[in-house]
């Protein structure tokens, strides 16, 4: 999560100058979405220069709007003003591309050189990396985009699963599932990818992280069949920042996880549907545990990114100097993976409100956040009509009392609505609103990291399947399964306001 630098000042300089000039037209033919909590507006200063229109959806992944429906009657109009807006977009990407010199033309063992003012991360990265393959790297970024938006519109993650991180997997499970119980459909088609940039990177415990900056349009079509006063139709084009995460020491330098080329480790063909846990059945190992491939670990809107998170003023001023020192006692720690962590706790929780069920959540949170989580549970059958997790953000870190206290913030999108039997839902919120929440982790500080996926309903100790269940105690070997000593626990969940 770190703030975007100032590249290509004078590029967006101009892009915003048109895009103001502009802005009537483009936002008629790029149909302003509005969801997302007010974040409607068009961004130029997420990430340097921007010729894309972000509008916002406020969605995690794909981009889903719930404007006012139905096409305006001016198509030609709209037809004349995108074909304007294409001309500049093509300039503005020309002259980004000339200023950001031959990155494109990136070989194994030549960094690309980077313009003034670039990424320090990104030139250190390229630095360590001589044989960092950039045009491959890209390859992949783009098969990821394409087959998300795939699995988007099937509500199927089968095809996705091998490269995307567990936190990754909840959000998109979980709005599946919302949507499985609206009976909502969102087929995007007609993908196009108009750039894909690495903008910046780090170095984050044992992983590398790139940030990726991907410009693209797309045909819309959102569709409810309990309520199509909801439906919704029309082309986009945004940008999104997605961050992924490959361990330093990478066990097979070159595995590629992104054509189903079966287990990155032993070469067994994997499970056609891996589903929450992403293991391979013939070696155990992790698939996409980041020691194979990169791993797409989190997707950030433009109107979130870097310096326009909500969080990006909270960081506690001790916080470098935390990290460090629980890092010297616990090496596994790696801020994007806490991050992960979070989101997909946060996800589970909110299926915990919806669904009314707290043992969604037992197995791995401590007495007093399922109380937390417990009160929270309305008395009626209100579920997610939008449900998008912005952004996830490690903002405090501590030591009390022996244990390695973590607390991240987390902004997501939502609508409630109560369902109603046979006769559709009701909103409970007139419109999609952002709130904000605080998800506190906790795990001794003389841990012993195991192998077992907690989250991903498997024993940390034995790595038995675990079911939702509100018994605490793995049924096949006993041991509490919210036991600090082997796993990150959920020790508080706070609701942090409407934004
Ligand atoms: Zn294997
Ligand atoms: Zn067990």
């Amino acid at each position: 999560m770190q703030p975007p630098t100032d590249r290509a000042r004078p590029v967006a300089i101009l892009a915003t100058g048109i895009w103001l000039t502009l802005g009537l037209l483009t936002r008629l033919a790029a149909r302003a979405g509005g969801a997302g909590g007010g974040s409607s507006s068009s961004h130029s200063s997420g990430g340097g220069s921007s010729s894309s229109h972000s509008s916002g959806s406020g969605g995690f992944s794909v981009h889903s709007s719930s404007g006012s429906g139905g096409s305006s009657g001016s198509s030609v109009f709209s037809l004349f003003c995108f074909l304007i807006f294409l001309g500049i977009a093509g300039l503005i990407l020309y002259l980004t591309l000339r200023n950001m010199k031959s990155w494109s033309t990136g070989k194994p063992g030549t960094p690309p050189p980077l313009p003034d003012g670039e990424d320090e991360g990104l030139a250190a990265f390229f630095a360590a990396n001589p044989d960092f393959e950039l045009d491959a790297f890209r390859q992949k970024v783009s098969d990821a985009f394409l087959k998300i938006q795939a699995a988007w519109s099937a509500q199927s993650l089968a095809e996705v699963r091998p490269f995307i991180s567990d936190g990754i997997y909840q959000r998109f499970a979980t709005q599946f599932h919302m949507m499985a119980l609206l009976q909502q459909q969102n087929r995007l088609e007609n993908v196009r990818i108009f750039d894909i940039s690495p903008v910046a990177a780090s170095r984050d415990g044992e992983y590398d992280v790139l940030q990726v900056r991907i410009s693209a349009a797309m045909n819309d079509a959102f569709v409810c069949q309990l309520d199509h006063s909801l439906d919704t139709d029309g082309h986009e084009a945004f940008a999104e920042y997605w961050s992924f995460i490959r361990k330093r020491v990478a066990t097979k330098p070159g595995g590629d996880i992104y054509q189903n080329q079966g287990c990155p480790s032993c070469g067994a063909p994997l499970p056609p549907d891996m589903g929450e846990l992403c293991r391979c059945t013939y070696c155990q190992v992790m698939v996409n545990s980041g020691e194979f491939d990169w791993v797409l670990a989190e997707i950030t809107q433009e109107a979130d990114y870097g310096r326009d998170s909500r969080w990006a003023g909270s960081a506690a001023p001790q916080l470098p100097q935390a990290l460090a020192e629980l890092t010297a006692e616990a090496p596994d720690l790696a801020v994007q993976l806490i991050e992960d962590k979070a989101s997909n706790a946060f996800m589970q929780i909110m299926t915990a409100l919806a669904t009314r069920n707290p043992a969604v959540v037992r197995r791995f949170v401590s007495d007093d956040a399922l109380a937390a989580v417990t009160a929270l549970i309305p008395q009626q059958d209100i579920i997610f009509n939008r449900l998008y997790l912005n952004e996830a953000v490690l903002f405090d870190a501590a030591r009390v009392d022996g244990r390695h206290q973590l607390r991240v913030g987390l902004t997501a999108t939502l609508q409630r609505v109560q369902l109603a039997p046979k006769r559709g839902f009701t909103p409970v919120d007139p419109e999609e609103i952002r709130a904000g929440y605080v998800v506190t982790l906790e795990r001794d500080a003389a841990a012993v990291p195991t192998k077992g996926a907690l989250y991903q309903h498997q024993c940390p100790n034995c790595a038995g399947a675990v079911g939702d269940t509100l018994d605490l105690n793995c049924q096949y070997c006993g041991v509490p399964l919210n036991s600090m000593h082997n796993e990150w626990i959920v020790t508080r969940f706070e609701e942090n306001g409407a934004l």
